[in-house]
Parts: structure tokens; C-alpha cells; sequence
């Protein structure tokens, strides 16, 4: 369980004279180019090249770290905590198909590599793998923990999934039955009825106090302290709450989300008690679930305290379908029509949506991921104009943990013309959402240690904005700070994430020219 600290080696160094390396740190001069338009009196544009320099500071000592995640008996809690032990002691298991051996497949940071640069003798593309792009914790390397309304050990909660192989389970299984989940808070409004009979681990009260604040704030440090830990990151990964009303004088500033907590207003929601737990015990708090636990008041009190946040709701299978399909279609100049989404599946995650105002929280998350595309592209789409988008969720018990994703995507082609894709799409959901919380937590945990300055005020160092929009391939309805645009594309979210961090190093985004095998 203990979070263990590994000596870091970097696998590059960068050679220039922007970057400096020291001990503690890696310091970089960095002209952030970006292209200003304006308009002339006749409504011409005008595009001027501009830089900004910044100074960015890296952190090198990535210290012990812990996960701690809320909803951890549930399938992706289980799951997510059974990969990692698997990968920490490298298990192999017999399966059907052969032995299989643990890997972090579908985790960013573990399994995708980054285009470093050409070699130079060759012009070979040199790519690394991103976990290597700065210095980040080791998924191997967490401290897990966390809070279910459940009481079961981690090892029943793997059985109750039924997500893992026996062969697998039965390895980890002497470690999982020693984890058990910290008792939670649970205000039966917020999810559905039907979840009540697992509810048998909670602390007392059902509405929002301050007592229950202080009681999360209370299992951070203690987590910490048992840990000896540097840092915790938390995640939600319970179940998907109903939405809370935004009530002004209720949760629209961080003062009155607080009395309103004090008070046991009924509009608070867990998860938001949660986030404003972490937020008061300077922990970033991600959410992995479509409710809007980020209310005005939530955000307001992260922004002052200078703590992390980031949400909302993983963007695990169809979803990061659709948010790449359908930049390929509008980036082909394609017109996108009609997008219809039906999903069924069969675990408690299906079980919970089964409920209207649960399944409105993850219809809305779901609803807007195509926007910015579409806003992009004045030529396909007039103003406001927008494909027809539905999406169904249906709980359908048998198919268990493999969620069914049926989508038609349809398009108007050339000279009115036609194009019609369907997908069927069966997502191994906590096989896939695993990954992703792993990602969450390695990256939100590095944003910790890199710190930047603007290069002309010569102000001090500061950290990045609290909501964490470098997120956002992750997840599919990014929290981005207020008056921010969002980005859904997900190549355009790749691209953010790895250049900003290449920007730490003092590289130049990947721009993909390769003039060098294109000039005479
Ligand atoms: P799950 O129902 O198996 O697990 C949720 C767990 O949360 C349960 O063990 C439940 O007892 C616990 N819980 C509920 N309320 C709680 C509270 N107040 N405090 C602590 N624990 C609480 O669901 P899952 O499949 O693990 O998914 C978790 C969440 O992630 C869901 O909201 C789901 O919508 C979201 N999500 C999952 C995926 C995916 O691919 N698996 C993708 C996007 C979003």
C-alpha cells in the first residue's frame, strides 16, 4: 500500500540555452507563438505573429504520492486498484486466449510515445514514451485508497464487478481483502433510489454539514500521515449524482456554499462536500462523473485557495469515438447531420443511470461534445446552427460490464450526396475508465510541481489556473476557467497536453512540417 518514491532518470536532456537543469529543478525561457487577428474599418483580418515569453520551473522531486479514490468498492475503483497491483509485482495470467501479462494499455502517460525530434546522423523520427516528456510518479508507485458507501473489502468489490479474470483476481485477491473502504457520506436525493441496499458504510447524516467536511479532511491527513505521503490526489469515481440546482445565495460563491454546508442546505451534494474537503486540504479533486459538482461556489473557493480541480466525467469509449470521429469528418469538410448514441449496459454504473435525473446529469455530459467542432466551421454550419444529437442509456443486467455503444453518424456529401457510419461499439467500460484515472492523477499530480512566470512583469513563480483544463482528453465535458472556451476535439486536447509540457523543457510544439524530407 505504501507509496514508494523511485530515483528519477531522465531519458533526455535538452540542449539550449533556455534550459537549465539543476538538481531540485529544470528551468526554461519559452516564446509561447501565437497569431493575433484583427479587423480593419472594412472588416479585412489582419493576422500578426506575436510572442509571449514565459519562464516555466519544473519541479524534479516527485515525492510519495497516494490516490484516493471516492467510490473505490465501485467497478473502476476495484479495477483501477487491481491493474496497479498486478502491474507493481509484473503478474502474468492464464486466460483462454494464453497468459497475459499486466500493462497499462489505454493510459496516455504508460502507453503512447511522443515525437522527441529526427536524429541527426539518420533523420529518423525518435519517439519516447510520454511518461518520460518530464518527471512524473509511476502508476506503480501510488498509495491507494479511498471512501465507498459500501462496506465491502476491495477484494469482494473486484468479485462484485466482474470485470477481472479469476486467474488474476486470485493473485491480488490476499492484498485486496486488507483494503477497505474509509465510510462515507451518502444523501440518498442525489443518486438513485436503487442504490440504496449497498449503502450499509456511512458516516452519519444524510444532508450537508460541516462536521462531514472536517471528517474527509480528517481521512486526507490521516491517509497521509499512515502513507507518509507528500501529496494526495482524489477522484470521484462513485456514482453519478442527480444535478444541483444553482441557487443564487445557496452555491454561488464560495461564502455561501460554505454557510450553505453549515447549514445543511439539501441543494450540496456529496460530491461538492468532497471537492470542498480537498480544496480546503489543498488536494486536487477530479471528477470522474457528469454532475455538476463544480458549482459556482466550489470553483470560486478553488480559485482562492489556489487548489486544483478538474472534471467532468471520463471520456472513455464512446465518447472518445465520437470526439475524434467527428473532428476528422468536420476537418474533412464533411457535414455532420445527425448523431444518434444508444447505449446499454449492464453494471451498477447502468443500474444508477437507469434513473431519470442521474441519466439527464450524464445525457447533458454527453450532449455538447461535438459544439466547438461544429462552431469551427462557419462554412458547414450557419450560427447556432447544430447536428441533431440524441443519446439513449438503457440498463440491460446480462452484458454486465461490456457496454454495448451503437452510434450512426450522418453526413451530407458532395452535391447533396450522403454519407452513413455505424459504429458498434463494445466498450469493456472499467477496463477502459481505469486508465484514465490513472492518467488524471500522474498528470494532475505533475501540474503540482510545474510552476511559470511571465517572462516581461518579472513577477514570482505561480502555478497554472485551478481548474485544470490540460485535462481534457480525459474527460467529456471539461471544466475549463470561467469565460474559457472548451476544447473537445481530441487531437487538439493531445496536442495542448504534450506541448505545454514540451514547452517545460524549452521545445518547440511538434508542428509535424518535417520540411527536412519535403524541400529539394
Ligand atoms: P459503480 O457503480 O460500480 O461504482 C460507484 C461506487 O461509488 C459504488 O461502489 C458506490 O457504492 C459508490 N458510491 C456511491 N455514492 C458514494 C458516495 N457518496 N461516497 C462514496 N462512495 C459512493 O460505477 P463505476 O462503473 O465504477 O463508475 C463510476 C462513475 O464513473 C460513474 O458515475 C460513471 O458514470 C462514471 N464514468 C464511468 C465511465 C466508465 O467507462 N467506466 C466513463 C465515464 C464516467
Amino acid at each position: 500500500l505504501n507509496g514508494s518514491v523511485r530515483q528519477e532518470s531522465s531519458l533526455f536532456t535538452v540542449q539550449s540555452p533556455n534550459v537549465v537543469y539543476t538538481d531540485d529543478e529544470i528551468k526554461s525561457k519559452y516564446a509561447y507563438q501565437t497569431t493575433e487577428i484583427t479587423r480593419t474599418a472594412d472588416n479585412k483580418l489582419v493576422a500578426t505573429p506575436k510572442a509571449t515569453n514565459y519562464n516555466f520551473k519544473v519541479n524534479r522531486k516527485v515525492g510519495k504520492v497516494g490516490m484516493m479514490l471516492v467510490g473505490w468498492g465501485g467497478n473502476n475503483g476495484s479495477t483501477v486498484t487491481a491493474g496497479i497491483l498486478a502491474n507493481r509485482r509484473n503478474l502474468s495470467w492464464e486466460t483462454r486466449d494464453g497468459k497475459q501479462t499486466s500493462n497499462y494499455y489505454g493510459s496516455i502517460v504508460m502507453s503512447s510515445t511522443v515525437k522527441l525530434g529526427s536524429d541527426a546522423k539518420t533523420g529518423e523520427e525518435i519517439n519516447i514514451p510520454f511518461h518520460d516528456l518530464l518527471p512524473m510518479v509511476h502508476p506503480n508507485d501510488l498509495a491507494i485508497g479511498g471512501w465507498d458507501i459500501s462496506s465491502l473489502n476491495l477484494a469482494e468489490s473486484m468479485d462484485r464487478a466482474q470485470v477481472l479474470e479469476p486467474t488474476l483476481k486470485n493473485q491480488v485477491r490476499k492484498e485486496m481483502v486488507e483494503m477497505k473502504p474509509l465510510p462515507s457520506i451518502y444523501y440518498p436525493d442525489f443518486i438513485a433510489a436503487n442504490q440504496e441496499d449497498r449503502a450499509d458504510n456511512i458516516i452519519e447524516g444524510d444532508k450537508a454539514c460541516w462536521a462531514h467536511v472536517e471528517q474527509i479532511q480528517k481521512d486526507i491527513r490521516d491517509f497521509k500521515a499512515q502513507n507518509g505521503l507528500d501529496k494526495v490526489i482524489i477522484m470521484w469515481t462513485a456514482n453519478t449524482e442527480r444535478y444541483a440546482d444553482i441557487i443564487p445565495g445557496v452555491n454561488d460563491t464560495a461564502d455561501n456554499l460554505i454557510n450553505s454546508i453549515k447549514a445543511g442546505h439539501l441543494e450540496v451534494a456529496p460530491s461538492t462536500v468532497f471537492a470542498v474537503a480537498a480544496i480546503l486540504e489543498d488536494t486536487p479533486f477530479i471528477n470522474g462523473s457528469p454532475q455538476n459538482t463544480f458549482v459556482p461556489g466550489a470553483l470560486q473557493l478553488a480559485e482562492q485557495r489556489r487548489a486544483f480541480i478538474g472534471g467532468d466525467d471520463f471520456k472513455s469509449g464512446q465518447t472518445k469515438m465520437k470526439s475524434a470521429l467527428v473532428d476528422f469528418l468536420i476537418n474533412a469538410g464533411i457535414k455532420l447531420t445527425s448523431i444518434a448514441s444508444y447505449n446499454h449496459l449492464g453494471n451498477n454504473d447502468g443500474k444508477n443511470l437507469s434513473s431519470q435525473k442521474q441519466f439527464r446529469s450524464k445525457e447533458i455530459s454527453k450532449s455538447n461534445v461535438v459544439d466547438d467542432m461544429v462552431a469551427a466551421n462557419h462554412i458547414l454550419y450557419e450560427k447556432d446552427e447544430h447536428p441533431d444529437h440524441t443519446v439513449v442509456i438503457k440498463y440491460m443486467p446480462a452484458v454486465g460490464d461490456n457496454k454495448r455503444a451503437l452510434d450512426e453518424y450522418y453526413a451530407e456529401i458532395f452535391m447533396g450526396g450522403h454519407q452513413t457510419i455505424s459504429l458498434f461499439n463494445i466498450c469493456e467500460d472499467s477496463l477502459l475508465a481505469s486508465p484514465l484515472i490513472i492518467d488524471l492523477v500522474v498528470l494532475a499530480e505533475m501540474m503540482t510541481r510545474i510552476s511559470w512566470q511571465s517572462d516581461s512583469e518579472g513577477e514570482d513563480y505561480k502555478g497554472f489556473h485551478s481548474v485544470l483544463s490540460i485535462l481534457s482528453y480525459m474527460l467529456k465535458a471539461p471544466l475549463t476557467p470561467p469565460g474559457t472556451p472548451v476544447v473537445n476535439a481530441l487531437g487538439k486536447q493531445r496536442s495542448a497536453l504534450i506541448n505545454i509540457f514540451r514547452a517545460c523543457v524549452g521545445l518547440q510544439p511538434e508542428s509535424e512540417m518535417t520540411l527536412e524530407h519535403k524541400l529539394f
